[in-house]
């Protein structure tokens, strides 16, 4: 699954390489892919619009063109490709046809999205951006606010900070990596946090990201994007790993919310945690 890093590649490959011509055509394969409009009018709506720029909020791509704003999400397997001459697959579900080339949408298990939004509206007011919580980089991101978050929250720390709702872009391995650097315990309720806690996970969260933006960033070369974990997966400390990197102890692998999680009973908050 493309996580925040990844789709963070994915936005400056996009940007780098959609044509700043008008959209010439769009077929569209598989409707479904498509949320809050019919095929028809997303192709009369897009077409003949000019790429502007691409943002990311989360793991959402948001392209504005001219007039228009095209919200994408890859979900489990999405991913674009672009060609001069592009065959399309049985996985291609929505071509984008300038004179330069073809932008395919490919999707093995066609959960990706696709919202069609006008430039006046507000965007960040409507489904599905409306429920995405700040990122950790943002300047919206603080101790009071997160602390306000945690308060009614008697889950795990680790389960509340994948709810996307709080804070948006941390996956699973990340989760477990922020944790592990600010010696949190993934069981401790989020409630229990204090200040000087909440001050690590921003912190960690944000640079765990941008460590991961970065490394991500400079491995990809081709346009198969989707799959790639980038060089981050070299410098994971704890999530997967055998033995604590900082006290020798054996990684204990546990369920938290559904989710494997990787944490070490010495260096994680210990005396803190529920008993396991
Ligand atoms: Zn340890």
């Amino acid at each position: 699954m493309p996580e925040l890093p990844e789709v963070e590649t994915v936005r400056r490959v996009l940007l780098s390489i959609i044509p700043r011509s008008p959209i010439l055509d769009i077929r569209i394969l598989t409707p479904k892919i498509l949320q809050n409009v019919t095929p028809d009018e997303f192709c009369t709506r897009l077409t003949g619009e000019v790429l502007e720029d691409i943002q990311r909020r989360g793991k959402y791509l948001i392209l504005l063109y001219t007039h228009e704003v095209l919200v994408s999400h890859l979900r489990m397997e999405g991913r674009y490709q672009f060609e001069e001459n592009l065959e399309p697959t049985k996985h291609d579900h929505i071509l984008f046809v300038w004179q330069e080339g073809i932008l395919a949408y490919h999707d093995t298990r066609k959960f990706g999205t696709m919202h069609l939004f006008r430039r006046e509206e507000d965007i960040w007011k409507m489904n599905p951006l409306q429920k995405l919580g700040p990122e950790p980089m943002d300047e919206i991101m603080s101790v009071s606010y997160l602390k306000k978050c945690f308060q009614k929250r008697k889950r795990a720390i680790k389960s509340t900070l994948l709810d996307q709702t709080i804070m948006s872009g941390l996956g699973n391995i990340y989760v477990d990596e922020i944790l592990f650097r600010a010696r949190i315990h993934p069981l401790r309720p989020a409630s229990s946090l204090n200040d000087e806690e909440i001050t690590q996970i921003i912190s960690h969260s944000s640079s765990v990201l941008q460590e991961a933006i970065a490394c991500g960033g400079t491995t990809i070369r081709t346009f198969a994007i989707g799959t790639i974990h980038g060089r981050f997966q070299h410098e994971l400390q704890i999530h997967g790993k055998n033995e604590c990197p900082i006290c020798h102890t054996t990684i204990k692998k546990i369920v938290v919310g559904g989710r494997g999680t990787y944490h070490c009973k010495n260096c994680q908050c210990i005396d803190k945690s529920p008993s396991l």
